[in-house]
C-alpha cells in the first residue's frame, strides 16, 4: 500500500513490559490484513521493539510500521534489575514520549491519526483521541476478571475499610458480580495500594475506560460470563476477539532454535512436563532447586524454557544428570509446544497468554503465580474451571511439586483434560463463522474505520 495524506491511520501505543507488546502487534497484523487500505503505526520503546520484532515477522505487512519511543531512562543508565524501576521511568516519560513521536510521524508521512488502538494501561490515549475527535480503542491483554476488579477499585477499598478487615486474606469478593471465588489474597498489590506510579496508572485507566469506544480482550465469550455481562454495563463495548492462540500459528514455528518440537516427537504421549514462567520471571533459587529435585526424583521428562542465565549455575548439575530425560532452552515455541501430544503438564506462572495457550493446547497446569493478575488466573483455573492445581503452600517445594505432578500426570489429569477440552471447544466455536470472536472482530474493524470509512 502506498501511504497517502488521506490514508486512514491507526495509531497503536504499546506498554513495553512483559508480554504486553506482542499480542497488540498480533492484533494489528490481523487488522492490517482485514484493512489493506489502512496504515498502522506501532509505537513501542526501542528495547521492547527489538525483542518483539525478533519474534513477530512484519514481512509482507506493508501497511504496518513500527517506531521507537523514548523509554525515559537517561543515556547509559544501568538498571538495578528491579522491573519496577524501568516501569516507573517509562511512566514518567509518558505521555510526552508518545505524543512527540506521533507528531514527528504525522509530520513525516502527512497521515493524520484516525483511530487510537492502545494498551489499556496507556489510558492517556483517550485524551489525545478526544482532542483529535477520533475513537480510542483500549486493548486489555489479560482476562475479564482483572479489568473488572480494577473498575471496582473504589468499592473494594471502601468495603475492606468498612469491615476493617484488610488483614482477612481469605475473605471473598462476593459483593461483586461473578467474583465470589476471588479472595482478597488474589488481588494484585497495585490494586490494593494506590501510592505508586504504576498503581496510579491503573487506577486512572479504570476511570478512563468508560470513555473508550471499545475494550478489546484476548479472551472468548463464555469463559467468565457474569463478569463479562457486568463489564458490558459499564463500558461502551466489550469485544472478546480471542484467544489468539486459537488462530493458526505460523508454520514452521518462527523460533525453535533449540529444536524443542523434534525433541518432543521422541517422547511418549502426555509424558512431558513443560516449564515456563513467561517473559519476566524466574522463580527464586530455593524454588528452582525444589522443582529440579522433584523432576529428578520422579524421573519426569521435562522441557524447560529457562531464560535467566544468571541463575543457570544453580541447576547445572541437575541438567547434566538428567540430560537423557530433559531439555533446557532459552526460548521455546510455546504455542506449538503446548499443542504437542507429548506434553502432559504445564508448570506455569499463570500469565494470561500462557493460560489461553494451555487451554487451546489442552494441557493441565501446575500453577505458581507471582504477581499482577496471576493469582486471579490461578484461582479461576483451580477452583472454577478445574483445569489446574496450585502447589501446596503457594511456593515450589520438592514434596509439593511431586504431589502436583502426581495429580496432573496421573490421578486428576484425565478430569482436567476433559474440563480443558470443554473450554477449548468454546474457544474454537468463538472462531467459527458467525462465532462470537469472529463477529466481535468485525465490530472492531467497524470501530477502527468509523472516523474514516474505507
Ligand atoms: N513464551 C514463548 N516461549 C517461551 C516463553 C514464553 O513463546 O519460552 C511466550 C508465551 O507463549 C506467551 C508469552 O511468552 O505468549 C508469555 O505471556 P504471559 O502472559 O503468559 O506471561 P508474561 O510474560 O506477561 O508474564
Amino acid at each position: 500500500m502506498s501511504a497517502q495524506k488521506n490514508t486512514p491511520h491507526v495509531v497503536a501505543f504499546a506498554f513495553p513490559f512483559g508480554s504486553h507488546p506482542t499480542p497488540l502487534l498480533h492484533l494489528i497484523q490481523r487488522l492490517a490484513t482485514a484493512l489493506p487500505g489502512t496504515h498502522f503505526s506501532y509505537f513501542n520503546t526501542a528495547r521492547s521493539n527489538q525483542r518483539v520484532l525478533s519474534k513477530v515477522n512484519l514481512h509482507g505487512y506493508d501497511n504496518v510500521k513500527a517506531y521507537d519511543v523514548d523509554d525515559g531512562a537517561p543515556d547509559g543508565h544501568v538498571f538495578s534489575g528491579n522491573p519496577m524501576e524501568a516501569i516507573e521511568m517509562f511512566i514518567k516519560a509518558t505521555p510526552e514520549n508518545f505524543r512527540r513521536r506521533l507528531e514527528d510521524v504525522v509530520g513525516e508521512t502527512g497521515m493524520k491519526a484516525t483511530c487510537f488502538l492502545t494498551d489499556a494501561f496507556l489510558w492517556f490515549s483517550v485524551e489525545m483521541a478526544e482532542e483529535m475527535g477520533i475513537p480510542w480503542v483500549a486493548f486489555w491483554s489479560s482476562g475479564p476478571t482483572p479489568v473488572s476488579l480494577h473498575m471496582y477499585t473504589d468499592l473494594i477499598h471502601s468495603r475492606l475499610k468498612e469491615n476493617d478487615n484488610t488483614e482477612d486474606q481469605d475473605q471473598t469478593l462476593d459483593f461483586l458480580p461473578g467474583m465470589s471465588a476471588i479472595h482478597v489474597s488474589d488481588l494484585p498489590q497495585e490494586l490494593l495500594h494506590l501510592d505508586r506510579p504504576f498503581s496510579r496508572l491503573l487506577y486512572d485507566m479504570s476511570l478512563a475506560l468508560p470513555r473508550a469506544a471499545a475494550l478489546v480482550l484476548n479472551s472468548f465469550a463464555g469463559i467468565e460470563p457474569i463478569v463479562e455481562d457486568d463489564l458490558k454495563l459499564k463500558l461502551q463495548k466489550v469485544l472478546n476477539v480471542g484467544p489468539f492462540s486459537s488462530l493458526p500459528s505460523p508454520t514452521p514455528p518462527s523460533d525453535d532454535q533449540g529444536g524443542c518440537l523434534s525433541w518432543l516427537s521422541n517422547q511418549s504421549p502426555a509424558s512431558v512436563a513443560y516449564l515456563s514462567f513467561g517473559t519476566m520471571l524466574t522463580p527464586p533459587p530455593p524454588e528452582l532447586v525444589a522443582l529440579a529435585e522433584a523432576l529428578e526424583e520422579k524421573q519426569i521428562p521435562y522441557l524447560w524454557s529457562f531464560r535467566d542465565n544468571s541463575k543457570r549455575h544453580l541447576l547445572e548439575g541437575f541438567f547434566e544428570r538428567t540430560k537423557s530425560i530433559g531439555k533446557i532452552v532459552q526460548w521455546a515455541p510455546q504455542l506449538q509446544v503446548l499443542e504437542h501430544s507429548a506434553v502432559g503438564a504445564f508448570i506455569t506462572h499463570c500469565g494470561w497468554n500462557s493460560v489461553m495457550e494451555g487451554i487451546t493446547g489442552g494441557v493441565p497446569m501446575i500453577c505458581r503465580p507471582f504477581f499482577g493478575d496471576q493469582m486471579i488466573n490461578r484461582r479461576r483455573m483451580e477452583d472454577v474451571w478445574g483445569i489446574g492445581v496450585g502447589v501446596d503452600g503457594g511456593v515450589f517445594t520438592k514434596s509439593g511439586t511431586v504431589a502436583a505432578l502426581d495429580l496432573v500426570l496421573t490421578k486428576q489429569g484425565k478430569k482436567m483434560r476433559e474440563n480443558i477440552g470443554k473450554l477449548g471447544e468454546c474457544a474454537s466455536r468463538a472462531f467459527a463463522e458467525n462465532g462470537s470472536s469472529t463477529e466481535n472482530f468485525k465490530s472492531l474493524v467497524g470501530i477502527v474505520t468509523s472516523s474514516h470509512p474505507v
